[in-house]
């Protein structure tokens, strides 16, 4: 055969993800550092969940959203039956803090909400180290704070890191403290040491997983005295007390029901020469919610109603009523029936969603826990993963074929860049999303993402290019 002929029929028949670059002009390229640039700002400010959702419904308040309050739809006297259809229309946009960790944005379509919804879920908690609740110790002359880790973390990464110390504590008069340590350049940050490696031969002899234990990560909080002259004891541990009552007017008690947490004190950075990826804490799963975030804001006049949900908790199963193992998403789509006149199970029933959720990229320093033909690359676009989970996908959703073309058939229409990928090679480990909680009330589901390389670790990476088409993705399903 003619070498032409051999190439033109290679063509037709084979398949190769394509790089993003290759599919990518000039404009395109600024937009996308453009957005990384806004990413980046936004990663910077929002560290928690808590501080997700100020972010976001600030944003969306900007955009013209107002809260959602079911309560006020029916009142003493109404009859269900009659009431609905005209008080949410159209265009409208509104929003639904959950607790003020978890939060909804919905915009009404031009279509009837019984034909269905265009959905997204991401989640906005992140591996991290919460304190204990009775933390404060002192020891040789050392003031620590306890902690107890969030998530799945490989320990040995959170030692010889700049910690800031985030969260709020929840005072009797009902008053609620920020607390926010070690973000501004000339605040101190906390931190846990490790072993010199002069005195590291016993602790290299242990496995990886045992080389630094839970109990282990105690954080240094102060190590001078409140009255180096005083007999008493635990002076250093009274130094931190004063100091942070001064600061917040917190005392001992205080800390046993507050929810405070020790996050890496990092900001955002690109990585490499090329300026290609962005290194921060927290990108699993801030990268999808801040795309999707800009997508729900961004939207004109949406002919199905989209929904954008922001969970908590995915990172320790999803249960908590903030997670996606609660039945809140579901009661806002309930209340959003009732105010449009909507059947719920009929739109449920025909409700598009997509979790959105970061995937393992393949990383070519260890290959061998990846199948690298099924991996998701690093700058090959978002990647979809028709399912999760472990040891023969259980506890997985595995998305359908049909669901699979619906939405592929969006992204191809609005030139997405889209790969496919799984978390690793088969039986080498595993993990899972919120998509079956999604698929649970009967919605379809499919997992939509960003590669992700060191996920889970205190400066995780993620191509400015990949996160660009998520946002581009979901755009396309939502308009
Ligand atoms: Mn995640
Ligand atoms: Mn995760």
């Amino acid at each position: 055969m003619e070498n032409e002929q051999t190439k033109k029929r290679m063509e037709e028949l084979t398949w190769k993800f394509p790089h993003a670059y290759a599919k990518t002009d000039d404009d395109e390229l600024d937009r996308i550092s453009a957005f990384a640039g806004d990413y980046k700002t936004f990663l910077n400010q929002t560290k928690t969940e808590r501080e997700f959702v100020q972010f976001a419904v600030s944003a969306c308040k900007e955009a013209g959203y107002v809260p959602f309050d079911p309560e006020s739809i029916l009142k003493p006297g109404d009859r269900i039956f009659f009431v609905n259809k005209s008080i949410l229309k159209p265009g409208d946009r509104i929003f639904f803090v959950n607790r003020d960790k978890a939060l909804i944005l919905a915009t009404i379509g031009t279509d009837p909400v019984e034909d269905g919804i265009r959905m997204t879920v991401s989640h906005v908690d992140s591996p991290r180290l919460d304190l204990k609740p009775f933390p404060l110790f002192e020891k040789s002359d050392v003031a620590y704070l306890k902690t107890h880790y969030y998530g799945g973390i490989r320990k040995y990464q959170w030692v010889t890191v700049p910690l800031a110390l985030h969260g709020v504590v929840a005072r009797k008069d009902g008053s609620v403290i920020n607390v926010c340590i070690g973000e501004n350049p000339e605040d101190p940050v906390l931190y846990i040491t490790d072993l010199l490696p002069h005195l590291g031969a016993e602790q290299n002899e242990k496995k990886l997983k045992d080389g630094i234990k839970g109990e282990e990560l105690n954080a240094i909080a102060a190590t001078t005295p409140f009255d180096a002259n005083s007999d008493e004891k635990n002076m250093i541990k009274l130094k931190f007390l004063d100091l942070i009552n001064r600061r917040y007017n917190l005392t001992e008690k205080d800390f046993l029901t507050a929810e405070l947490t020790l996050v890496p004190a990092y900001q955002a950075r690109d990585v490499g020469l090329d300026q290609a990826l962005v290194g921060a804490y927290g990108q699993d799963d801030r990268v999808c919610a801040y795309a999707s975030l800009r997508a729900e804001l961004e939207k004109e006049k949406p002919v199905k109603t989209t929904v954008t949900v922001f969970a908590d908790k995915e990172e320790i199963g999803s249960y908590g009523n903030t997670g996606m193992n609660s039945d809140f998403t579901l009661h806002f789509i309930q209340d959003l029936c009732r105010a449009t006149g909507a059947e719920i199970n009929r739109t449920l029933r025909n409700t598009y969603a997509l979790s959105t959720d970061v995937g393992a990229a393949y990383d070519p320093n260890y290959p061998s826990v990846f199948d690298e033909q099924n991996s998701c690359h690093i700058n090959k676009g978002c990647v979809l993963t028709k399912y999760t989970g472990a040891r023969g996908k259980s506890g997985s959703n595995d998305a359908s074929a049909e669901t699979l073309a619906v939405v592929t058939r969006i992204f191809d229409d609005a030139n997405v860049l889209w790969q496919t990928g799984e978390i690793g090679a088969v039986d080498a480990g595993g993990g899972g999303t919120v998509a079956l909680f999604v698929a649970h009330a009967d919605i379809n589901v499919v997992d939509l993402g960003v590669p992700i390389l060191s996920m889970h670790s205190p400066f995780e990476l993620a191509s400015k290019a990949d996160l660009y088409n998520l946002y581009k993705a979901v755009k396309a399903f939502y308009q």
